[in-house]
């Protein structure tokens, strides 16, 4: 199974291709919705968390206080590794077991929707590295309209990033935001079509020649 993934910049326009996709019913294993699901009531990870930054990160239903959680590793560049620690590792074994459900269920390829793709290790894991770019003054505008947030706190939020083009290095397909919607669009149809050309050689090259 081809294995993709999927990330960009801050308000790039990651969230909209991956509604796109979805809409396209595309198999997508969203990072972001399984780092939410790993600290839940219950699971070894919150149970971690706990032990690490004491029961004030909990609240009294048992949940995680994020914001309390938040204001701990705030500016402490020890404790947010150690939250990081925790947290990433639970997330890839989420994320593998999410391929492999996806692989049992028949589906020839999903995608990785991973904001931190290219910062992180799972990029050498996937078999396809997919960038949505667009230019960093469009990337400021889409922010403050979509967070209603300033310009030097949004500016503050690009720049607390890798950039956008030293991401696109490492890109096999870049996903060019820059124009409307409709735009993006028929790029991701186009991302679509190939990825379906993609699997059909990944796989006659796998049955002639075998692992
Ligand atoms: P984040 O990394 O913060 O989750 P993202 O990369 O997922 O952001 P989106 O939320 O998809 O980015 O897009 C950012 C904003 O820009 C949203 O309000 C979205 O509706 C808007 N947007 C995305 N693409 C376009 C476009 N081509 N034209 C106009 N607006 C767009």
């Amino acid at each position: 199974m081809l294995v993709v993934g999927l990330t960009g910049g801050i308000a790039t326009g990651k969230s909209t291709v991956s509604t796109l996709l979805k809409a396209r019913n595309i198999p997508i294993i969203d990072a972001d919705l399984l780092a939410r699901q790993v600290v839940e009531p219950g699971t070894p990870a919150l149970a971690k968390i706990k032990q690490t930054f004491g029961d004030e990160v909990i609240l009294p239903n048992g949940a995680l206080d994020r914001k309390k959680l938040g204001s701990v590793i705030f500016n402490d560049e020890a404790k947010r590794k150690q939250l990081n620690n925790i947290v990433h590792p639970a997330v890839r074994k989420a994320m593998l077991f999410e391929v492999v459900r996806s692989w049992a269920n028949g589906e020839k390829y999903c995608i990785l929707d991973v904001p931190l793709l290219i910062e992180g290790p799972l990029w050498r894991l996937v078999g396809l590295v997919v960038v949505v770019y667009c230019s960093e003054e469009l990337q400021l505008q889409r922010l403050v309209s979509r967070d209603s947030c300033s310009r030097e706190d949004a500016l503050s939020r690009i720049h607390s990033q890798l950039p956008i083009a030293d991401k696109v290095a490492y890109a096999d397909v870049v996903l060019d935001n820059s124009g409307n919607k409709a735009e993006l669009e028929k790029q991701v149809d186009a991302l679509v079509q190939r990825l379906d050309k993609e699997v059909g050689w990944t796989w006659i090259v796998g049955y002639m020649f075998p692992p």
